[in-house]
């Protein structure tokens, strides 16, 4: 019943308008089709010569593998308000829910940057509370009437359909967005090389039978496409509550020559690893069971073997 995924032929290819209507134009050309006609795989990563995609200002910098609820993305659009985000997820269930979270939260924003009164805030406070039980119910506090009363207000339309006045306001959600799709291929589809500055693994499926671990999301081999597409001093973090998921995913980030482990020690005090441990669905759930979590965080370091 799922709707078959969709990947661009290259990263310039895709269009983010919809994701990140505040800081893309939508593109005339349709999606997908490749602007000359050569259809190679190569293909993929040739964006050094790209004529006419987008600015070279805006793109993506974080990615979220595996999001799930969003948690994450949503603790560090206020930190990071100028930063673009994207969550990687393959149930649709999820992205349909992480969508509607993202837009609910994105016009509630717009509605109180427009008009600081009205009873908009108590909805915030609703969306925003921390100590909701689950996913669930955290869903039902997002009423859907209270974006459509924003899209329906004309100030709002107004920043969102007139290509002039079309600005991200700091704050509010414009830069985080998820879209569906398997991370464990075409990566390489979505981010070009070096580009992503943190790329985040926060309580991955832990797939514990031992002929299951082949879908584990760390791996050698998808090590090298995280490395190829993340910047040098670019951050990998990973946060786990299963101790043997732990060690995997260390003993092969450990050995791969692109990434350096940072000791937690460096991290006291971050927002971010703050954020990486305390702020998903998941890593709440384990909070909530007294269970254990695990970080290990890598830095992507300079290819030793090239001069
Ligand atoms: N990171 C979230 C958190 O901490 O709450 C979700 C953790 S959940 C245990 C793992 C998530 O990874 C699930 O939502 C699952 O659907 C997603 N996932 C698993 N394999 C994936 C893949 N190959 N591509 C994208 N998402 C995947």
């Amino acid at each position: 019943n799922d709707m078959p995924l969709e990947y661009p032929i290259r990263p310039s290819a895709k269009d983010w308008s919809e994701l990140y209507p505040m800081y893309f134009k939508p593109e005339a050309k349709s999606r997908g089709v490749p602007e000359q006609d050569d259809l190679s795989v190569s293909d993929a990563n040739k964006d050094d010569q790209k004529p006419g995609s987008q600015p070279e200002s805006r793109k993506i910098e974080f990615a979220d593998i595996g999001c799930g609820y969003g948690g994450l993305l949503v603790a560090l659009a206020p930190l990071f308000p100028d930063t673009l985000m994207l969550g990687m997820e393959i149930r649709t269930k999820l992205v349909d829910y992480l969508q509607q979270r993202i837009e609910a939260l994105r016009s509630i924003q717009h509605k109180l940057h427009q008009n600081d009164t009205g009873d908009a805030p108590d909805v915030e406070k609703r969306i925003k509370t921390e100590d909701l039980d689950s996913a669930d119910q955290l869903k039902n506090s997002v009423d859907s009437t209270e974006q459509d009363d924003a899209e329906s207000d004309p100030e709002y339309a107004k920043i969102q359909d007139n290509g002039e006045t079309n600005f991200p306001v700091p704050g509010s959600y414009d830069n985080i967005a998820v879209i569906r799709m398997n991370a464990m291929k075409y990566l390489p589809n979505f981010f070009e090389k070096g580009q992503l500055t943190k790329m985040f693994f926060l309580f991955p499926d832990p797939h514990f039978k031992k002929r299951k671990h082949k879908a584990r999301i760390i791996s050698s081999t998808l090590l090298a496409e995280y490395a190829y597409i993340m910047k040098v001093g670019g951050i990998l973090y990973t946060v786990t509550d299963v101790k043997d998921l732990h060690d995997w995913m260390r003993s092969h980030l450990d050995v791969f020559p692109l990434f350096e482990r940072i000791p937690d020690s460096e991290f006291e005090g971050d927002l971010v690893v703050s954020a990486v441990c305390n702020s998903t669905e998941e890593g709440r759930k384990v909070a909530r069971n007294n269970g254990d979590k695990y970080l290990a965080c890598y830095r992507r370091i300079e290819d030793p073997y090239s001069s």
